[in-house]
């Protein structure tokens, strides 16, 4: 099977990735005591990091808000998805809400569709 992963999930694993990314750079800040300008650059990159998945975070409270409920036909468990096609939650089966799509082999470039025809003019 193709290695997808939901949308949702997979913004939240970014998410967290930054927070430990934020607090190792402010760590790392830590080294450069001698060299306030430096500390001070790392503890604000970290900060910033951190700032940004916090965010991130409340962007992925407000798709999921908007996010279609569909209970997924492979594992039966409820599942959110973002887009025309996105992969169940829980065992990454692959979903999509257009009909059209139906059967056809699982592709994320579906979603993209609209960017498609905009860069053409
Ligand atoms: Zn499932």
């Amino acid at each position: 099977m193709l290695n997808f992963t939901s949308k949702i999930n997979k913004i939240r694993t970014f998410a967290l990735v930054l927070i430990f990314g934020g607090i190792i750079i402010m760590y790392l800040g830590l080294f450069f005591r001698n060299q306030p300008i430096i500390m001070t650059l790392f503890m604000l990159l970290g900060f910033l990091a951190i700032i940004a998945s916090t965010v991130i975070y409340f962007w992925i409270g407000m798709l999921s808000s908007k996010a279609v409920k569909v209970n997924c036909p492979e594992c039966g468990l409820q599942t959110k998805m973002l887009g025309r096609v996105d992969a169940c939650m829980h065992c990454n089966e692959p979903l999509t809400l257009d009909p059209d799509l139906e059967g056809k082999e699982f592709n994320q470039a579906y979603n993209s569709k609209k960017k498609d025809t905009s860069s053409n003019s």
